[in-house]
């Protein structure tokens, strides 16, 4: 993090008329200060940017957390230390992430800063997070690269009979040996009718001829996720698996194309909702079409209905629609999308033609 980044912060800060701000959540401190470790606290004052952590992780700290922070041991816990601050850096009105505060954490953050307002305050280190650097990108696109390769392996592993855990498996130990970090997320196999479920993880169902089989999978660079979905036939596709396979194709296609830096999050969703409802399909379209992706594999901005931003150049969203016809099956299709000017660019390199295997 350079120190212009750092003022932005500030400034913002400024904005939401707060003196402090108190960071917990770990992907907003990995985002601040390069820290991947499960335990830290930042606090930034118009005066201060601290860092503190345990004995556990003080050397990795002092090794990787940005300069413009000021590593600091826990002797004792958070709160102790917070009740030694120098009172006239802090100012009177300290933000803090509510959102990701449990009450324990605020009962004592309360009884500590008791000579202080504390005002709750979201989405300010996320609202830096949204728009991407050319580094964050390439992360992405790395993770993403990876997840390209071993779906293509693991395609053909799907046979007659094999469990959908054991391709699930599969993805998971094959991110690991081609270099991604972890699975981004519960990697999610699902077969027949299970695909109708849209968060239906690797169970023990067989796979038969006949059968719809729905990847959605991602792993993890540099902290940084990717996530895609896929969804194939096992066998020879129906009349009725190619017709709701070719509606979401069409609403994801349609919805890409109307991603630019400055459209509303939830025009876009509407491209693809309009577009289903017109397949007839509307009731069975049951989630929004997408999210951020970055640190988190679910981060802001959201396509949704209810979505009140708009896209920003450099922003990486995922665009998913699906049908789920409960008893049949179900398809989504997901790509991730980089937001530019007047277009954008699709980070996801595998084909959409309908696969029978
Ligand atoms: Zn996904
Ligand atoms: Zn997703």
């Amino acid at each position: 993090m350079s120190h212009t980044i750092l003022q932005k912060i500030r400034n913002k800060m400024g904005e939401s008329d707060i003196d402090s701000l108190i960071i917990s959540h770990t992907p907003n401190i990995r985002y601040l200060t390069g820290f991947s470790g499960d335990f830290g606290y930042v606090i930034i004052s118009q005066k201060q940017a601290l860092f503190y952590t345990n004995s556990l992780y003080v050397e990795e700290a002092r090794n990787v957390v940005d300069e413009v922070f000021e590593v600091i041991e826990l002797q004792d816990d958070i709160y102790k230390s917070f009740s030694e601050l120098d009172a006239s850096a802090l100012g009177k009105r300290i933000g803090f992430e509510s959102d990701k505060t449990t009450f324990t954490s605020y009962t004592k953050l309360k009884n500590t800063l008791s000579e202080f307002e504390l005002l709750p305050q979201n989405n300010i280190i996320e609202g830096f997070r949204e728009i991407k650097s050319s580094h964050e990108i390439e992360y992405i696109k790395h993770a993403q690269a990876i997840s390209e390769k071993v779906y293509t392996r693991v395609l053909s592993m799907v046979k007659d009979g094999v469990e959908e855990c054991d391709l699930a498996i599969e993805i998971d130990y094959l991110f690991r040996r081609s270099g991604g970090e972890r699975s981004a997320f519960n990697t999610i196999v699902a077969s027949g009718p299970n695909t109708s479920k849209p968060h239906a993880v690797g169970g023990r169902r067989k796979i038969s001829p006949g059968d719809l089989v729905l990847f959605d999978m991602g792993t993890v660079v540099n902290g940084y996720a990717s996530d895609m979905t896929r969804t194939v036939v096992f066998g020879k596709a129906s009349r009725e698996q190619k017709k709701v396979y070719n509606a979401v194709l069409n609403a994801q296609l349609a919805a890409i194309e109307g991603i630019h830096s400055g459209v509303k999050c939830a025009d876009v969703d509407n491209i693809a909702r309009k577009s289903i409802i017109s397949e007839g399909y509307g009731d069975k379209f049951v989630h929004s079409l997408g999210h951020g992706v970055g640190l988190e594999v679910h981060e802001n901005p959201v396509l949704s209905k209810k979505s009140e931003g708009f896209l920003q150049n450099n922003v990486v969203v995922t665009v998913e629609p699906g049908i789920y016809i409960s008893g049949w099956g179900g398809v989504r299709i997901e790509d991730m999308i980089v937001v530019k000017d007047n277009r954008c660019e699709n980070l996801t390199n595998i084909s959409k033609t309908l696969v029978e295997l």
